[in-house]
């Protein structure tokens, strides 16, 4: 007799076995059936060249940690989903391919596309689940409209609620399938966090134990270690914010941390699946701004564009607060959120480039680089989004360091030229001529250029 045909687990942005509930009804179909879960990720390449080599390296150590966790079980197939996931079926004769819904222009397109293809063979492609705590597109305001500004989405988020987390289900029987074998990591250049589920489950305990009471006043401070550090296991799914969601939930049960801890890290996740619900109604918004603030020929071009730009990149604006954060970057794959904030005012705002410019240099660098998350973030300081930062709000580079940095430790440590200067007057490297050897002069004078972008401001509206 034939064995009975196997479901398939098409594993994405979802590296994890755990509160999984595609998984969960992958397994319980296979158990129906009799047959087993043929647990698969496609790895696209058009996909993994615009991952850049920090994200390919994460993703790749990740795969690692996801293979060891199904017993070396996990299938890896090269090529493009929509033919591979035909293919894969009519090798075992899969009916079913289980994924959690995506919600990003490429993701959606793929699915849809990956969807007719298995249809054409009489396979069903089921989406359980997606990478939010409430899908994308759910929440909507009593008139039945999409959110336009966070606060009230959020308000309307929380009401809306989620599920507990789904069940981790206990011996999966993984199917043994050919496969292309695990993507070798490129050298990221970059000191990248640990990957994997048990990294991104251990974080997060650190950060319940150690870091949540005091969040809400070292949140925005980059000198100290004051956040959690999932972005890269949200992006890539290696834990749900549901679990994050009902960790917090206990935790102020229990009496472990603060009610206002717990609500304003919330609050973030609450950011989160806001942008991801922003993209969705607007998918546009990946590339174009949601609203025109500054006439066009406010922007700078050409070879001047390109030399402000590399200046930018690389971290020698002559501003330690703009420098570090860039270098930071460069470093580690990821930048404090207030520090991401005040470099990308000085792009948009003293440089005069294109928040795009700024969102696709982040995209090639950063860990945790994820198109809904990087761009509306970019729309917002750039005052193009529809709830932005009002475009005449503009950092001030050096006032933003002195408040978030007040010691100098975050710009010393990443500006070493900077290391002569004591105390907060590493901000102002320029009030102590010959102690910051070899740190540039600044390239512009930000209270001129502030002058240039509220011009630039006014003739927009006019
Ligand atoms: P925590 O402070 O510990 O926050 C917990 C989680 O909440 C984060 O992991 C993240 O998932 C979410 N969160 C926090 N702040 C924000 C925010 N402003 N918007 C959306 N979600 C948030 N985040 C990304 O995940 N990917 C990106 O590509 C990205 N690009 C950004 C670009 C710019 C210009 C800016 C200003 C912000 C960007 N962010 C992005 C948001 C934010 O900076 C990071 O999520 C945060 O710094 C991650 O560090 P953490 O996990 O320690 O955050």
């Amino acid at each position: 007799m034939p064995s009975p045909a196997p479901t398939v687990l098409w594993f994405r942005r979802d590296l994890r076995l755990a509160d999984n509930p595609a998984l969960v009804e992958a397994v319980g179909e296979a158990r129906a059936t009799g047959g087993d879960v043929v647990g698969l990720y496609v790895l696209d390449p058009a996909l993994w060249a615009s991952a850049g080599p920090v994200r390919q390296a994460y993703l790749a150590r990740s795969l690692r940690a996801l293979a060891a966790s199904t017993g070396g079980r996990l299938v890896v197939r090269h090529g493009d989903p929509r033919s591979v996931l035909p293919r894969v079926c009519a090798e075992t004769g899969a009916r079913s391919v289980h994924v959690a819904a995506s919600y990003e222009p490429y993701g959606r397109r793929r699915d849809d596309a990956v969807e007719a293809g298995l249809a054409a063979a009489d396979v069903t492609l089921r989406r359980t689940g997606s990478p939010y705590a409430v899908a994308p597109g759910r929440v909507l305001t009593r008139g039945g409209t999409p959110f336009q500004v966070f606060t009230p989405f959020r308000t309307a988020w929380l009401e809306h609620g989620w599920r507990a987390p789904a069940p981790l289900p206990d011996d999966v029987a993984w199917a043994a399938l050919a496969s292309d074998g695990l993507p070798d990591a490129p050298d990221p250049g970059a000191e990248l966090p640990a990957a994997g589920e048990a990294a991104a489950h251990d974080r997060w305990q650190a950060f319940l134990a150690d870091g949540l009471a005091d969040y809400p006043t070292d949140r925005d401070r980059p000198d100290l270690a004051g956040t959690s550090h999932l972005s890269p296991a949200l992006k890539w799914g290696e834990i749900h914010p549901r679990t994050l969601l009902a960790d917090l939930a206990a935790a102020v049960r229990s009496g472990a941390v603060p009610d206002e801890a717990a609500a304003t890290y919330r609050s973030e996740l609450a950011w989160r699946e806001f942008h991801a619900d922003v993209l969705f109604h607007h998918p546009g918004a990946a590339q174009r701004s949601l609203r025109a603030v500054v006439p066009e020929d406010a922007w700078a071009t050409g070879a001047a564009e390109e030399r402000l730009l590399a200046a930018w990149r690389e971290g020698r604006t002559g501003y330690p607060m703009v420098d570090a954060g860039m270098r930071q970057l460069l470093a580690t794959g990821w930048m404090h959120n207030r520090v991401r904030m005040i470099v990308a005012s000085f792009l948009v705002k003293d440089l005069h480039v294109r928040w795009q410019r700024g969102a696709e240099h982040f995209m090639a660098r950063l860990v945790d680089g994820d198109v809904s998350q990087n761009q509306l973030n970019w729309q917002w300081v750039a005052g193009t989004g529809r709830d932005a930062a009002p475009y005449f709000r503009i950092f001030n580079p050096v006032t933003q360091g002195v408040k978030f940095d007040p010691d100098g430790e975050y710009v010393r440590r990443w500006v070493p030229e900077l290391r002569g200067l004591a105390g907060k007057a590493a901000h102002e490297p320029w009030k102590a001529p010959g102690n910051a050897p070899g740190y540039p002069e600044r390239i512009v004078d930000h209270a001129t250029e502030r002058k240039v972008s509220l011009e630039d401001f006014a003739h927009g509206r006019s």
